[in-house]
């Protein structure tokens, strides 16, 4: 972790996050997505499965409905409107083609010019395994940003009116061992990320033990601390940037 990361260009007006599950966005990156609502960017999100696995006491059916909840209350809090749930099961999300097809049509739906996504990687940091969703989802959106833009890909996706959007000029991976970029946050967007995160307040509950306000302050202050000093001191949201075109 050596070296200045580049200022992610802000030349853009609408983004797509893709992650595998409720509160993949809320470690961190919801920081981002507070900063570029607040300056009037468009930023949805879809989310492969509901997390149903995610909670140990809770059983999946229920933890689906509390997930939801608490990641729509999460969304809204840093100006994110649309949110979508595709119908993957929570841990065994497969990478491939059927998937990739589901991502390259909301890409196509969404048409956004920046898609972010999660640490597709082995590792979190070189040491710590990643989970097989993460890098499945973060794999097949990397892949589908370019699969979108391909008119002889996925031809059913244009029969069904869903045009090619070769648009995409950025995929953005978050909490990446291999960083390149950073967003800068301010205040507010920090007070808003740590709300957000608070949102999955059953899953924060059962997984810490903790106040959900409390965890979520020293969580998000920790990660966007830890970028500082390759963003000129200053409080940031770490990518792993692929450009396109
Ligand atoms: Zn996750």
């Amino acid at each position: 972790m050596n070296g200045r990361l580049t200022p992610l260009p802000e030349d853009w007006r609408r983004a797509l996050a893709i992650v595998a599950h409720p509160d993949d966005l809320e470690y961190g990156a919801a920081a981002a997505v507070a900063h570029w609502t607040a300056s009037g960017k468009e930023v949805s999100y879809l989310l492969v499965t509901r997390g149903e696995a995610g909670i140990a006491t809770m059983e999946p059916g229920e933890a689906a409905r509390v997930r939801e909840a608490e990641q729509r209350a999460s969304a809204a809090v840093v100006g994110v409107g649309s949110v979508e749930f595709l119908d993957h099961r929570d841990g065994v999300i497969e990478e491939g083609v059927a998937l990739r097809r589901e991502l390259a049509a909301a890409i196509r739906r969404h048409r956004p010019e920046l898609v972010v996504t999660l640490n597709h990687h082995d590792t979190w940091d070189g040491v710590n395994w990643n989970t097989p969703d993460h890098r499945a989802v973060g794999r097949a959106t990397l892949d589908a940003a370019a699969d979108a833009g391909n008119r002889w890909i996925f031809t059913d996706l244009a029969d069904r009116g869903l045009r090619p959007w070769d648009g995409v000029r950025r995929v953005a991976v978050a909490g990446s061992p291999q960083p390149t970029h950073a967003v800068e946050v301010g205040e507010q967007d920090v007070e808003r990320a740590v709300a957000s995160l608070a949102e999955h307040r059953a899953y924060i509950e059962a997984l810490s033990g903790r106040e959900p306000a409390e965890y979520a302050r020293d969580v998000v202050t920790g990660v966007l601390d830890s970028v500082a000093p390759r963003a000129d001191g200053r409080r940031a949201v770490a990518f792993e940037v692929h450009p396109r075109g």
